[in-house]
């Protein structure tokens, strides 16, 4: 095995015209996007996406690690996979992302067979360190330092109609359990004029939906010296990729509720294309919780965000994160979550219990019991499912543009939609995919609506 450092070739002529490849991705959507950015690069290099893994010259594994299941999914894989190669020695494993980029010698020490172990911050260099493993055998390069916006690289995009654009790369925060500043880096926020750019281009390509990627989209700029200030201007691009002809919709994950100001909401209320949806990561109801989570907000704080940006979005769907046993989390604590989700009723939330990621702070504390953390954490599905289903029926009877993302994998003779508020719909019926339809909401799930085409 080596560690390498090459020079980055900027032009490159097709070097595996007619190899298949398979990408496999785990984590969020920053790593679902890495994950495009790599396909794009195999395939500006002549290879196609192989139907299976038999058929597969090439195998990339994104890997996360902002939970302790992730890490065990990975070496699972990598397990499996040391089998395939075995049989297939010819075909070149590359392992990337978090988990590659935090855990890189540990990455090669459970799997040696890996023929390329990368980080997060050089996926523009994938194709070179194939290269170099073909030629010399294992390697690993993983740099600290971002080398390019992963904006810049080719894309091989999922669906036709909807895009995620990258706006900023890492995070200044220092939350006690997330172990994602150490991975991503410091916050880097991608120029306004190339993100405006990059969604003219998807446009004129027929994207309808962007999602604006940041781990705190809401600080989004303050490391740009704009007009020769360094400030937030989150607000400004919503309204300049609000203004771009043929963008319909317009998402963006994850604002930070210490960071969120009104001028945002201001900003999603008066461009039409800015969707009534936000995300909004909770974590604690506990004031106690929130501080020794390093959140930068209290409970109150965050329902009077969440309240403003109701007043300015009526119809908002909303949506959260929540942590469930966190050290030191009391019966106490924990009530006050529930109230607080009582309170905001959102639309959806995802809840996790606590688990700890070595090299963060929480990691070093002490576990609640895990029977009460499992407990709480049924208390709290329970409750979160009542409420989704309470707003989902409340949508009952109104009419909504949907856009449709193709068949149902469980029933086709059924289309799957999404609302503005990104809630699926089901609607009987063929269409063709990323068509916006009206649909009148005639029946609510707790996960999914029922709509009949106008
Ligand atoms: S805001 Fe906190 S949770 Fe989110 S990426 Fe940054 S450190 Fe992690």
């Amino acid at each position: 095995m080596t560690d390498v450092r090459l020079g980055i070739p900027t032009v490159r002529t097709p070097a595996r015209t007619g190899k298949g490849y398979v990408v496999r991705t785990f984590g969020c959507q920053m790593n679902e996007h890495d994950s495009e950015r790599v396909a794009g690069l195999f395939e500006a290099d002549g290879m196609a996406p192989a139907s299976d893994l038999a058929d597969a010259d090439v195998v990339f594994i994104n890997t996360c690690t902002i939970r302790e299941n992730a890490d065990n999914r990975l070496y699972g894989n990598l397990g499996q996979l040391k089998r395939f190669k075995d049989e297939h020695p010819d075909v070149l494993l590359v392992v990337g992302g978090c988990a590659a980029q935090k855990d890189r010698d540990l990455v090669r020490e459970r799997a040696p067979w890996v023929d390329v172990v990368m980080g997060t911050h050089n996926i523009d260099r994938v194709l070179d360190l194939m290269d170099h493993a073909d030629a010399h055998g294992g390697v690993t390069e993983v740099v600290d330092e971002l080398e390019a916006m992963p904006s810049s690289l080719p894309v091989r995009r999922e669906a036709a109609h909807k895009a995620w654009v990258t706006i900023q790369i890492g995070c200044n925060n220092t939350c006690t359990f997330c172990i994602v500043p150490s991975v991503r880096g410091p916050e880097v926020s991608r120029r306004p004029g190339d993100i405006v750019s990059e969604v003219e281009r998807l446009a004129a390509d027929g994207v309808v939906e962007v999602t604006l990627l940041g781990q705190n989209v809401t600080t989004y700029g303050r490391d740009l010296a704009i007009d020769g200030r360094r400030r937030p201007i989150f607000a400004d691009l919503l309204r300049r990729v609000g203004e771009i002809e043929g963008i319909r919709r317009i998402r963006f994950t994850s604002p930070h509720p210490a960071d969120l100001r009104e001028d945002v909401f201001a900003a999603m209320a008066e461009s039409d294309a800015v969707c009534e949806q936000l995300h909004l990561p909770l974590q604690s109801g506990s004031d106690r919780m929130l501080a020794a989570m390093h959140r930068g907000y209290h409970a109150e704080r965050f329902l009077d965000r969440l309240a403003t940006a109701r007043r300015y979005l009526p119809g908002l769907t909303a949506s959260t994160d929540v942590i469930v046993g966190f050290p030191g989390e009391t019966e106490e604590d924990f009530d006050m979550t529930l109230e607080v989700m009582e309170v905001a009723r959102f639309d959806q939330a995802f809840t996790f219990i606590f688990s700890p990621r070595p090299g963060t702070p929480a990691a070093e504390m002490p576990l609640v019991d895990p029977n009460v953390v499992q407990d709480r954490y049924r208390r709290l599905v329970d409750l979160q499912n009542r409420i989704s289903e309470e707003r989902n029926r409340e949508m009952v009877g109104t009419v909504v543009e949907v856009l449709t993302d193709g068949p149902s994998k469980k029933d086709p003779t059924v289309a799957t939609a999404r609302t503005r508020g990104n809630k699926v719909v089901h609607v009987p019926g063929s269409y063709p995919i990323g068509e916006f339809l009206e649909v009148e909401v005639i029946d609510a799930a707790r996960h999914h609506l029922m709509g009949r085409l106008r």
